[in-house]
């Protein structure tokens, strides 16, 4: 499948339509008694209960809900309102500790001192929430922390939410994006087709050559134009069309110059003769469990010269193959505009609405971009659960993570959604550069970004709202997929929320999670991985983790020794630590390790297709964790808990610490072995 069902499909009014959105707030949705198992949010299940004589479920009015708290003997009963939220709420215990009537609402605290150029957007939105900004940092915690770049610039956060993921800045660079890309296509070709095909630089420049030389053989004609991506680069900078592989800049100085080189599409859908692309907001409120919210209003970015298929004689016009706005706004046709339709940046609802004029259905466009989101953050996610372990491992305090992202993507002449690019720190300035004399340039408003950008963050903020959250465990949302759910809290009408317009923002995932959850196989290897990794704060595995994976998940066997499991391990490090850019870790990080899991699925598993042995694989070794799982609960019990029980070698932390410098000592001398056999090369 590879975009949600036409009734799962958001409507395409809602994309375009700013003022209050009701339709969130259904009492329909959450008056729903469907008979569908109990589903968990929170702390709290959703059950619905069945007679104990007959096994039937007990008749009850459509509206009511009776919800088991985990882990207690308590059930709530509430009934949903007309509006969507739950009220007359009984509880057979302790029912005025756990509903007293809400307090005044404290005021929610925002670190501001690392908000770089969003600074602006930032002040206003809070502005909007009557919040606390302390833009100078505040010596206790605050409730937020707004960073302009990455994670890390706030050092020693150990509470509250900070806007950035750790690692997402490395994972979105051109060349492990496109890996993580890569791997997914390899999984499902069909659902990921919306990737350009790339080839990283300069790893695989013989591949690139070999099948484009296998391209032209089998048709003379064919002439594809290439886009060269510098690794890191942004806003344009170093990007180059070529037409024959001879053209690629592959060193600069006596420096080799990483990247990517993919395919250009060259057949985008053009407005006013101008080729341009979409910039959608994107907010991942969580990766564990994960949920992705698209804003309802974005951006175009418009060339500023039209646009011609791609030829010798134009591969150097950045004006009318480029759509970044940094370069454009260099380009004397470029128009700036205070309305949202015209110009050179305008809004995609006023883009939407032009399409929608000439014919275009819409909802299947927005339909498709939603799926091309959620399959992106689907690849990866993965990486970043390692990352995110890595830096704030179980048991560590630390903050908990939220981050916006730009999604750049271009719309083919047959309106099929490509993915250009996705930011890790989309811009967020509210201001543009404009030139008040030759040469001189000064940032002045400009309201198409204000628009678009302050709601954004303002609804981020709301969403991010510790109050809505402590909320949201109080009542929990509907159960099932597809379902609207209201974001909207219950709030006093003296709150700023009774007063601001309906959140811009649309949660999609979990909303689309049926349509979607068989993707989302890499994740099942990363929890593989994260649970082999073994000591706190590692990243890559090493071989004896990497034996303990095999011997637990009983992979070895007389065909397939421990011997060769050692040299699966050296071979992929062995290649992987040659393409890493930092390969100052040593041992086998997430990337070699999905490779190694595919060749092993593949060695199993044979005569089935790739995913399939995937699967297999992932199955059989999910039940030898759990097996393990087990007999470590049962050996516990029948020891009674004590201190003193044996646990399996490779759990108890005193073993994991052993193998992980017998690791250390195996990498060292594995590298001296590596280097001497590069050497004979
Ligand atoms: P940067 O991070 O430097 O902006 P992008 O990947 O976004 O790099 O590419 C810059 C611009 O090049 C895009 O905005 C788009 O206009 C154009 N572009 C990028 N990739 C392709 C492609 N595969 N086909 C056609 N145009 C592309």
């Amino acid at each position: 499948m590879s975009s949600p069902s036409a009734s799962a499909s958001p409507d395409a009014a809602s994309i375009i339509a700013t003022e209050r959105d009701t339709s969130t707030t259904s009492s329909k949705t959450l008056g729903k008694s469907d008979g569908k198992p109990a589903k968990e949010e929170g702390n709290l299940s959703v059950k619905h209960s069945k007679s104990p004589v007959s096994g039937q479920e007990q008749h009850r009015p459509d509206n009511e809900r009776h919800l088991l708290i985990r882990g207690t003997e308590k059930v709530l009963q509430s009934k949903s309102e007309p509006n969507g939220n739950y009220a007359n709420l009984k509880n057979n215990r302790d029912q005025d500790t756990l509903f007293k009537p809400p307090r005044k609402k404290r005021t929610v605290t925002v670190d501001s001192s690392k908000a770089k150029t969003s600074l602006e957007a930032l002040k206003i939105s809070i502005k909007h929430l009557k919040w606390k900004e302390f833009p100078l940092g505040r010596r206790s915690a605050c409730d937020i922390y707004w960073h302009g770049v990455s994670f890390h610039e706030n050092a020693n956060i150990v509470s509250g939410q900070v806007n950035k993921f750790p690692g997402m800045v490395e994972m979105l660079r051109k060349i492990n994006m496109s890996r993580a890309m890569r791997t997914m296509q390899e999984l499902f070709p069909e659902e990921y087709d919306f990737y350009p095909r790339s080839w990283i630089l300069p790893e695989e420049y013989q591949q690139f050559t070999a099948q484009l030389r296998m391209e032209k053989d089998s048709d003379v004609l064919i002439h594809h134009t290439f886009i060269v991506k510098p690794d890191g680069g942004s806003q344009g900078d170093g990007i180059y069309l070529i037409r024959d592989p001879s053209d690629l800049k592959l060193v600069s100085g006596s420096q080799v110059r990483q990247g990517v080189v993919q395919e250009y599409i060259h057949k985008p859908l053009l407005i006013d003769k101008l080729k341009f692309d979409i910039r959608l907001y994107v907010l991942i409120k969580s990766i564990e469990p994960l949920e992705i919210y698209i804003a309802k209003e974005g951006l175009t970015r418009f060339c500023t010269e039209p646009y011609q298929e791609p030829s010798q004689k134009n591969l150097s016009h950045v004006f009318m193959h480029l759509t970044n706005y940094s370069l454009n706004v260099h380009s004397g046709n470029f128009v700036h505009s205070d309305s949202q339709s015209t110009g050179s940046k305008r809004t995609l609802s006023s883009v939407l609405y032009r399409l929608a004029a000439k014919g275009v259905d819409i909802k299947k466009v927005w339909s498709d971009i939603i799926a091309l989101v959620i399959k992106t953050i689907i690849a990866v996610v993965p990486e970043l659960k390692v990352y995110y372990q890595a830096e704030i491992p179980p048991g560590k305090p630390g903050p908990t993570c939220f981050q916006i992202l730009g999604f750049d993507i271009l719309l083919m002449k047959n309106l099929k959604p490509i993915l250009l690019e996705v930011n890790s720190n989309p811009s967020m300035r509210i201001e543009h550069e404009q030139e008040i004399a030759p040469g001189v340039f000064e940032y002045v408003p400009s309201p198409v970004d204000e628009d678009v950008k302050v709601n954004v963050i303002r609804d981020t903020l709301r969403l991010m709202d510790p109050g809505r959250k402590k909320l949201a465990i109080a009542l929990p949302k509907p159960a099932g997929d597809g379902e609207e759910v209201s974001e909207e809290p219950d709030s006093p009408t003296s709150s700023p929320e009774a007063v601001l317009p309906s959140l811009c923002l649309k949660q999609v995932y979990p909303k689309y999670t049926k349509q979607f959850t068989y993707l989302r196989l890499v994740e099942r290897i990363a929890a593989l991985f994260i649970r082999f990794l073994g000591v706190k704060g590692n990243m890559r595995l090493g071989p004896t983790a990497f034996r303990t994976f095999i011997r637990t998940c009983k992979l070895s066997n007389s065909a397939f020794t421990m011997a060769s499991v050692d040299i699966l391990y050296i071979d992929i490090t062995r290649r992987w630590a040659g393409t890493l850019v930092d390969s100052r870790e040593a041992g086998m990080g997430l990337q070699a390790f999905v490779e190694a899991f595919s060749s092993l699925a593949c060695r199993r598993f044979k005569s089935v297709s790739r995913r399939q042995q995937v699967v297999a694989l992932l199955e059989l070794c999910e039940a030898g964790v759990s097996e393990e799982r087990r007999s470590l609960s049962c050996s516990r019990a029948l020891s009674g808990g004590s201190r003193s029980v044996t646990r399996s070698s490779h759990l108890s932390p005193a073993p994991l610490r052993r193998a992980a410098s017998q690791d250390q000592r195996l990498h060292y001398r594995l590298k001296a072995r590596t280097l001497r056999v590069n050497a004979d090369n």
